[in-house]
This record gives C-alpha cells, structure tokens and sequence, in this order.
C-alpha cells in the first residue's frame, strides 16, 4: 500500500525474503516503469478512506482504528483458502455503495498505482456488487470510469477496466455483466472476467456470458487454476475461449495444456504474495512464476489486491527476484511481458511499449542506471511525460 504521504513504504517485515548483498534493491523496483494488468477495484482502497467513507456515510464496521480495520480484513494475512480471502471484500463492498466513494477508489487505486511508476493498468470489479443501496449499473460503471480518467488527466496514468462475472452467483448474474461490457466496450472497458469461488463452480456455467463478449470481440481472462486443477484452466480456454488466465499456478500439473498454453502464448496473471495468502502455493519459494518463465510461457506480474493482500506492483516484483530468484534482467522481461499482455489496442500497446523498452534499457543488468540512461528514462512519470494514446 502507498502511505498517505504517497512514498511507497519498504516491504513489511515478513520473515522472507532476506536480500542478499547481490540483490538489486527495492528501490530501484519501484523506479521501473510497470504495469498491473490483474487488480480488483474492492480488494485495493486505502485503510483511511474506508474509515472515511464509513463515517461520511454512517455505515458500522465494528471498528474505528486504521489498526483495528486492518486486523478485521486480515491485510497480508495467510488465509489458507481462497473463500476465507474473499471475506475482506464483505467490508471494503459496504463503503463502495455511492457514485462519490466508486469515483473516489478507483481515483485513489489509479494515483496509488502511479506513485510507484505504474503505467497502464486494468482495473477490475463487478458492477453489481455495488448496487447495495439502489446504485444502476450504468451509475457503478461510469462513476468508476470517471474516477480513471481524473487520474489519467491528473498523473497520466492509463487504467482501463476489466467488468467480472462471479462464479458463485449466477449465470444469470453474469450473463447482465457481459452486457454490460458490450455496452462500454470502446468506452473505458477492455475486458470480460470471471472472479469469485473456484471450486464447485464451474466457468462452463457461465458460457454464455462469454459467447456475448466473444461475439463482440471482447477480450475475456478467466481466474482458474487457483482453487481449482488444471481442468479449470481448460475449461476457461477451451469452453469459454479466455486469452488470458487470472493466476493459473495449478497449471504445471498438466504438462499438455502447459504447452498449449505456452505454444498460443496466452499469457498468466500471477500474483505471488496472493497466491500464497490463499494457499494455491505453499510459499513464495515453491510459486510456478519462475518455472513458468523459463518454459517461455509469456508470464506477468500483478498485486491481485493492494489492501488485502498488503502489497504493491513493486514489492510483487521484488519479491519475484529475491523470493522467487528471477535475476533483474528476467525481470524486466516480466514487465515486458506485461505490456505486451494487454487487452490495448495493437497500435497503443506498441507505441507504449516502445518507449518502455527504452527506459528499461536505461537499467544494466545490476539494476543500477546506465551511465547515459536513455532518452525517455525518468524516475517517476510526470502527465507531460506521456504522450495521449
Ligand atoms: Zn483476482
């Protein structure tokens, strides 16, 4: 999480990873230009602005403490299921009920992320969990869009939007949120996803969403291989045709689809310090992420959720190097892989990618700035550093 003065606090002090000497610091993470392709909307608000918002709008969380709220979701916490993880989000979904607090998070997420260099960012959440108190879903989905696009103008950070169907719902349910994405595709809305409880819920049963996003020529990413085996995995792509898959660590139990997934370079949104908290891996140590990339397959790196998983876009990166053992170089073709994962259009994600390539070259193998860094290096994005797209 971004402090509220808006330096980027260090990694907490979780007894790994210890860096070696040899290790590129923290810093320097934070200074590479990145992406978060994999970021749920009500999984990443700030603790005071939870506070704030329960007091403006008079809503009991049966806390009053920044501390007491942070125990209460269980920040950074080793969950152990992917179910008990989810239970923070009964919390943070209380205080995101009006148009003010929806433009306000996603404003906050967008500056949060910025802080700490990222770039391009997809944003997601299900709109119809914020109709609580009478909200329409076109309300829900503007006010979010509208607090993107302050940030946007404000820092020159880009965010688009991922809209979820949950598992654990309804087809039906689902089904609404597809239409949905029809309705604001080219309007701040990229993506289609299906979040919420793996297993014993399978995505087939939710198909038809997808066959209206796909008729529409929408990209669609699907969490599985989470909670659930490689079957999910299969079943995300094969059935409901996602060209992107939300995590996929189960995946190197099936070496054929491995390869399928590999072969088709459809990309994996990992999230390290996430998939640990909800017991998909045992520890960082043991995280697919480096066995991935070696393979080839086009790996990224994502926070999943700033607030609940208590993490950033650069302690993910981090600890991919001093955690996961991903030297620096190999790091940066994560970030790479980032951009080049995108549901952009073709034509803006290589004029982005250009410029990151650029100032990624501006970093040697150590981590440590080139002499003459080049043209387009710069620490921290001003608006003016980055041309409209
Ligand atoms: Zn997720």
């Amino acid at each position: 999480m971004t402090s509220a003065n808006g330096s980027i606090p260090p990694p907490d002090a979780s007894p790994e990873p210890r860096q070696a000497p040899d290790q590129v610091p923290f810093e320097t993470f934070v200074a590479l230009p990145k992406t978060d392709l994999h970021v749920h909307l009500d999984g990443s608000l700030r603790l005071d602005t939870i506070l704030d918002l329960a007091k403006a709008g008079n809503i009991d969380l049966g806390v009053t403490s920044a501390r007491e709220l942070r125990l209460a979701i269980g920040c950074g916490r080793h969950f152990g299921s992917l179910v008990e993880y989810l239970r923070g989000f009964e919390i943070t979904l209380k205080v995101m009920q009006t148009e003010e607090a929806l433009e306000r998070t996603a404003f906050e997420l967008a500056e949060d992320a910025h802080r700490e260099n990222v770039r391009y960012m997809e944003v997601r959440y299900s709109p119809m969990l914020h109709t609580q108190r009478g909200l329409k879903l076109t309300t829900v989905v503007e006010a979010v869009l509208n607090g993107l696009r302050r940030a946007r103008e404000t820092y020159g950070v880009k965010a688009n939007v991922i809209i979820c169907g949950i598992r654990n719902i309804s087809p039906e349910s689902s089904y609404q949120m597809a239409e949905l994405a029809v309705a604001y595709k080219n309007r701040g809305v990229v993506g289609f996803d299906l979040a919420g409880a793996e297993a014993d819920n399978p995505a087939k049963h939710h198909k038809e969403a997808f066959q209206l996003v796909r008729d529409n020529n929408i990209n669609c990413t699907i969490h599985a291989g989470e909670a659930y085996g490689p079957e999910s995995i299969a079943q995300a792509i094969h059935v409901c045709g996602a060209h992107r898959i939300g995590h996929g660590c189960r995946l190197r139990e099936h070496g054929d689809l491995l390869h399928f997934v590999n072969d088709h370079r459809i990309p994996l949104e990992c999230c390290p310090s996430s998939n640990v908290q909800t017991g998909a891996v045992r520890d960082l140590h043991s995280h697919p992420l480096k066995f991935y990339f070696d393979l080839g397959l086009r790996v990224t790196v994502n926070t999943d959720n700033r607030l609940i998983t208590d993490t950033s876009m650069s302690k993910e990166l981090w600890l991919a190097h001093t955690a996961i053992g991903l030297p620096f170089n190999e790091i940066k073709s994560l970030i790479v892989a980032g951009f080049k994962s995108s549901f952009q259009p073709f034509h803006e994600k290589q004029a982005m990618l250009r410029r990151v390539t650029a100032e990624l070259r501006g970093f040697n193998e150590q981590g440590e700035r080139n002499e003459a860094p080049a043209e387009a290096s710069h620490p921290i994005a001003s608006p003016r550093s980055i041309p409209a797209e």
